[in-house]
């Protein structure tokens, strides 16, 4: 055998994963001398260097690096990293070697992760397990958990030992994270410490969020810095697998068309050719989940079962499979099965007022089955599954002790406590469990520019299960890294350590990242947290729709939460507390939180307003033939009153005869100009006008305040006179393709929806609340149901830019599941508009939208703008519907 391959083999034998060991059972144990007695600095000339022997492996000498780093510019000088220790020095010796063994220090002794701190006259040794063969510089370049699931015992140590004797502090990657004392005197005690986390599974998301800095240092998307900050917060270094297994064994690629009876039928129809199918556990395919488990669990290969996972590969996936524990949780969004079998336990309905507990049990009997059989057939090593809905109840009949058991719940951000579920768990188990948390920005990055910083809640969250509890995964994605960092420092120091004392460890960071702007600096993320716990991190739901979160609509977010009032009152704050902080530095920190934390909020709301004020110009069209009606609406919140006005043209004139209000309470305002009726009539000769469109204003006032106002209602302070609206004479048409957009007439033509109405819900024409035309369109509904209106749009061209607007009100939307008001224009695809669905009770609020068409535009299938509500109960009503081309943006 070649010796050089044996010693790689050697070595790789010597670092094979151990069986991931759940419970923290050894104690940390620290002992600090009292009296400082060991030289770093003396009168600025350091007096100490840093030892890597020969041989070191790439991890312990990236730990030397971020020690001399750090302890260089604390020092003032440039700190030696040298072979072997020197006796006139203080020698800080870094990882497993030959001093450290001398100095009886046995690395494989300690828990994973953990470390010694330890002195002995003037050498101190920081040591702990190191992958010997991990390339951390290439790992430090990889968006992946798996690249970064390494050993780097030491380099823990390292940043243990700067927090701890010199006082650093990492809250995040660059000059303006990361806090360094100077000193020019450091003397510290001698000290023997070894330290270990109290939770083994510590996992948080990490690689979405966009990195403030884009300098070359930092990597694409800043990818260095994300890597450099995992290792910073002593993030876990293992996984215990618990994610969807049942989807990454591939029995969809294996099976579907083998054995279409192993996937479930969904809607009548066998899943087998969906991508993510789901699995019949009344079939075969049990057996084939034994059977991989059992290949797994025994060191067999995924050949050895005639299986390749989804990239074709004969390799078991690591989000499912880990030494020692196979992981078996269904695909998400459980669907059960309809075959005749699976249909039984559906039926069997064991538990009334419990729901899904039939389909807990169906899955919990699953997993105790092949949990059962791999231990009746002495197969060492754990099945893993989790607590999620619909199969997240404890089952009342026994667990085999070979299951653990992951508990998806609320976490941080919950608005009840999670207590029973994790109680429940821990108790039919007799053994502690780890979990499933959600402090991210869900899904699709919702609400983008809002900061979701919540340290307080992380902190007081994750220690307050300490006894039931061995880890947590906090799932806490977002949009800008920033808005996350303290969440992961503060996760950091909890898992570590669950007793950290949280307020304290927080005020230390204000005090230490801002000065004298502290104070004002805390209540800026103080007040960021409560806005993002109370009002815009979104109810969680859980029904039998799913879990979800549902957010508040963006016209709360604008106009209430984050109001523009608001946001330039907080926009003072931080100017106050730049002028407080004292230092460059710290300056510079209240800048960047300033960009970061408002930037996006202002960004936003200018949007928002943007949006809504473009779309605000208001027409109304008289034709050159025939009569059009004004409405007149209560100011401010847009009831329409009996009033209305009729308008037509002729004899070079407009004749306006006004109905249902007293004439001579009425006003028209055309530019400078105001006209008073006498009786019911009023004739403004159109050489007044001038030129078409005028802005035109017709108001009703009571003892001098406008009350009522022509199709308006919108406060007036917020807009500029001529934006109360344009008066538009004879001209054959604004554009708009939408035809009866006002949804005049009986059946108002061509809108469908009343056709289909039900008892429950269905949509409604209304001539009691509208905004145009004396009739509105109503979508209602009185239980979980879905609603629509909708025209189709035959002049819709291909590869065109549209602006789509309309009014809606809404009284009491509540949805089941993502439910809400929203509409759509299908070109080729649907055009989804707002992002989130309309909930709650809003004023009528105009809603603008702008498309461009694809070049399948009314080829294929007719193309159609529809207003939907879905999965809600409430009211909403639709008026004033326009679509019309617009010139693209820039041009
Ligand atoms: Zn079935």
């Amino acid at each position: 055998m070649n010796l050089k391959l044996f010693s790689v083999f050697m070595a790789a034998f010597a670092v094979q994963v151990m069986i991931f060991a759940q419970e923290q059972t050894v104690p940390r144990s620290i002992w600090i001398e009292e009296t400082p007695s060991i030289p770093l600095v003396w009168n600025g000339i350091p007096a100490v260097e840093i030892v890597v022997p020969e041989q070191s492996s790439r991890v312990t000498e990236f730990a030397s690096k971020e020690l001399q780093s750090v302890l260089s510019e604390s020092l003032g000088r440039k700190i030696d990293v040298i072979k072997a220790p020197r006796k006139d020095k203080t020698s800080i010796i870094l990882g497993d070697n030959e001093f450290s063994r001398k100095a009886g220090i046995d690395v494989n002794t300690l828990p994973r992760d953990g470390f010694i701190i330890r002195s002995g006259g003037n050498r101190i040794f920081i040591a702990g397990r190191d992958n010997p063969q991990t390339d951390i510089e290439w790992a430090r370049n990889q968006l992946s958990i798996w690249a970064n699931n390494f050993e780097r015992g030491t380099l823990n140590g390292v940043y243990d030992f700067l927090e701890r004797f010199c006082g650093v502090r990492f809250y995040f990657p660059g000059e303006l994270g990361t806090i360094i004392p100077k000193h020019l005197e450091l003397t510290i005690p001698q000290m023997n410490i070894f330290e270990r986390p109290d939770y083994t599974v510590r996992l948080y998301t990490w690689y979405k969020g966009d990195w403030f800095d884009k300098s070359p240092e930092w990597g694409k998307d800043g990818i260095r810095a994300k890597t450099l900050n995992l290792y910073r917060t002593r993030h876990e270094t293992q996984y215990l697998p618990c994610n969807h297994g049942l989807l990454a064994h591939n029995y969809h690629g294996r099976f579907a068309k083998t054995h279409p009876e192993y996937f479930s039928i969904i809607d009548g129809k066998r899943s087998n050719f969906d991508r993510h199918p789901y699995l019949c556990f009344n079939s075969g395919v049990v057996e084939e989940i034994y059977q991989d488990a059992k290949a797994f669990l025994t060191g067999k290969s995924m050949a050895s079962r005639n299986a390749v996972n989804e990239y074709g590969k004969p390799e078991w996936s690591p989000s499912a499979c880990q030494k020692g524990y196979f992981n078996i949780m269904p695909q998400d969004g459980f669907r059960m099965c309809e075959c005749p079998l699976c249909k039984k336990v559906k039926d069997k309905r064991p538990v009334p007022g419990v729901p899904d507990k039939e389909i807990s049990d169906h899955i919990w009997g699953l997993t105790a089955k092949i949990a059962q059989r791999l231990k009746e057939e002495g197969v060492d090593g754990c099945i893993t599954q989790m607590a999620y809905w619909p199969y997240n109840r404890v089952p009342d009949f026994p667990l085999p002790d070979n299951i653990r058991v992951m508990v998806g719940v609320r976490g941080p951000w919950s608005q009840v406590p999670d207590d029973s579920q994790i109680d429940g768990w821990t108790k039919k188990l007799e053994r502690k469990v780890w979990l499933w948390t959600y402090a991210g920005k869900f899904g699709s990055r919702q609400l983008p520019g809002i900061p979701s910083s919540t340290p307080r809640a992380v902190g007081r969250y994750y220690p307050a299960h300490a006894d039931r509890i061995f880890g947590a995964y906090m799932e806490s994605d977002t949009d800008r890294y920033l808005y996350h960092y303290l969440n992961y420092y503060v996760f950091g120091k909890v898992m570590w350590n669950n007793k950290t004392d949280v307020d304290a460890l927080l005020s230390e960071h204000y005090q230490l990242m801002y000065g004298k702007a502290a104070s004002a600096m805390k209540r800026i993320f103080e007040q960021i947290e409560n806005d993002w716990l109370t009002k815009l991190q979104g109810k969680f739901i859980e029904n039998d729709q799913g879990v979800f979160y549902q957010y508040p609509s963006e016209y709360e977010m604008w106009n209430k939460i984050y109001s523009p009032t608001k946001l330039k009152s907080m926009e003072t704050d931080y100017d106050k507390a730049g002028q407080l902080a004292e230092t460059e530095l710290q300056k510079k920190r209240v800048r960047l939180m300033k960009q970061e934390f408002l930037g996006g909020l202002l960004k936003q709301s200018r949007d928002y307003h943007g949006n809504i004020r473009q779309a605000e110009e208001w027409v109304h069209i008289v034709p050159e033939q025939g009569t059009s009606s004004a409405y007149l609406h209560k100011v401010p919140d847009g009831a329409a009153t009996q009033g209305h006005l009729a308008m037509s043209c002729g004899n070079n004139e407009l004749a306006i005869t006004v109905f249902g209000v007293p004439h001579r309470e009425l006003e028209v305002l055309i530019g400078n100009h105001k006209f008073k009726f006498t009786k019911q009539k009023l004739a403004i000769p159109l050489s007044i006008l001038g030129k078409v469109p005028h802005p035109f204003d017709v108001v009703r006032r009571e003892n001098g305040e406008i009350t009522e106002r022509w199709n308006f209602f919108l406060d007036s302070k917020t807009l500029e006179p001529s934006a109360f609206g344009r008066l538009v004479i004879g001209h054959p048409g604004d554009g708009n393709i939408i035809v009866n957009g006002d949804f005049i007439g009986k059946d108002a033509k061509p809108w469908f929806g009343p056709l289909y109405a039900q008892e429950n819900f269905g949509a409604y024409f209304d001539n009691e609340v509208f905004l145009t035309g004396g009739q509105s369109m109503r979508l209602e509904s009185k239980g979980k149901y879905s609603t629509s209106m909708w025209q189709n749009l035959p002049q819709l061209k291909s590869n065109t830019r549209y602006r789509i607007t309309f009014y809606v009100k809404l009284e009491n939307v509540v949805p089941y599941g993502a439910g809400g008001v929203i509409s759509t224009c299908y070109d080729q695809v649907n055009r989804w508009y707002p992002a989130g669905p309309l909930t709650g009770t809003m004023p009528w609020t105009k809603q603008c939208n702008e498309i461009v068409t694809g070049p399948e535009t009314n080829k294929k299938y007719p193309s159609y703008f529809n207003v939907s509500m879905r999965n809600a109960s409430g009211k909403a009503w639709v008026d004033n519907v326009r679509i019309y081309e617009v010139e693209a943006k820039g041009k």
